[in-house]
């Protein structure tokens, strides 16, 4: 599987029983299967290794690029904010569930998670935050919009089920 920030080939690493890709060498990204993203928000230490995966600085990658997952071909990844505190975006593909994370980027949800946010948020809050989430546009209730909210909702509810 290539990195789809900077095409250099993921390297496989296996931590708390589920094989990761990693971006070692490369931009230091890393690849979350279906589910496996939420094993990692708690801070341990058996995973601190995904906090200091060794870069290549010059490698340089942009993250306002759209990226095409790398597991489903020719599917481009959606970008959004993972918590109400809009601290962190991420990269979720729409087909097979997977997230995509720079470098930086689950130190930053390990964070919020140490300090509970998101947890203790209703999902609607959320939503609202995260349709309005673009700078400088006013989100217009229309058809587009609505859909987004459900999917959005969808992603929260999947990520953050309500107990
Ligand atoms: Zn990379
Ligand atoms: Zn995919």
């Amino acid at each position: 599987m290539k990195c789809p920030a900077c095409n250099t080939s993921l390297a496989v690493i296996k931590l708390q029983g589920v094989s990761l890709d990693v971006c070692r060498g490369g931009c230091g990204g890393i690849w979350f299967d279906n589910f496996e993203l939420k094993k990692f928000e708690v801070p341990r230490p058996s995973t601190a290794e995904l906090l200091n995966i060794p870069t290549n600085p010059a490698i340089q990658v942009d993250p306002a690029k759209k990226r095409n997952c790398p597991r489903c071909e020719n599917v481009p990844m959606m970008r959004h904010y993972y918590s109400i505190t809009r601290q962190v975006q991420v990269d979720h593909c729409p087909s097979c569930g997977g997230y995509w994370l720079d470098a930086g980027e689950l130190a930053a949800i390990q964070g919020e998670y140490k300090s509970g946010v998101g947890k203790t948020h209703p999902t609607r809050a959320f939503v609202s935050g995260a349709v309005a989430a673009k700078p400088g546009q006013v989100p217009v209730p229309s058809p587009a919009t609505n859909d987004r909210t459900r999917e959005i909702g969808n992603i929260i509810s999947f990520i953050n089920p309500i107990e």
